[in-house]
């Protein structure tokens, strides 16, 4: 955990369609990550099997690249303290009805396959999405804000 830790958050065609990339961009802000990179991209399923590797095989996996190549997703990294737990925690649960209210899925979804949102599961998936998604690297520079959100 560190304060360089980066993220990978992702929002899928289903938030795009309903106009919820604004509200998620802002919890991400206003928690005190900060952006790193960020673009409307509409995917090949090819990449979107790359990014759902660990997931072929799964029966609901077909679906899943479909729904994600439906239309753009907004891909963005994000830096800050513990920024891969505390993104799944405001994500909350894959399944939008196990999700606590006030979480992104819990506020917003109610189906698994329609859950509008992703966010990496560890530091080492985040790294590798990170670089699938931005092969031309992320935005280095300094938040002014840093020193009011960490006890730096
Ligand atoms: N998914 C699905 N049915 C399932 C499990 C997962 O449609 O039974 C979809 C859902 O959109 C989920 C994605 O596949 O977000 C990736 O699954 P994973 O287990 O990685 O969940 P996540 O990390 O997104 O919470
Ligand atoms: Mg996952």
């Amino acid at each position: 955990m560190s304060v360089t830790e980066r993220t990978y958050i992702m929002v899928k065609p289903d938030g795009v369609q309903r106009g919820i990339v604004g509200d998620i961009i802002s919890r991400f802000e206003k928690r005190g990550f900060k952006l790193s990179a960020l673009k409307l991209v509409h995917a090949t399923p090819e990449h979107l099997e790359q990014h759902y590797i660990d997931l072929k095989g799964k029966p609901f996996f077909p679906g899943l690249i479909k729904y994600m190549a439906s239309g753009p997703v907004v891909a963005m990294v994000w830096t800050g303290l513990d920024a891969v737990k505390t993104g799944r925690v405001m994500l909350g649960a894959t399944n939008p009805l196990a999700s606590s209210p006030g979480t992104i899925r819990g506020d917003y979804a109610l189906a698994v396959g329609r859950n509008i949102c992703h966010g990496s599961d560890s530091v080492e998936n985040a790294e590798k999405e990170i670089q699938l998604w931005f092969p031309e690297g992320v935005v280095q520079y300094t938040n002014d804000n840093e020193k009011w959100v960490f006890e730096l």
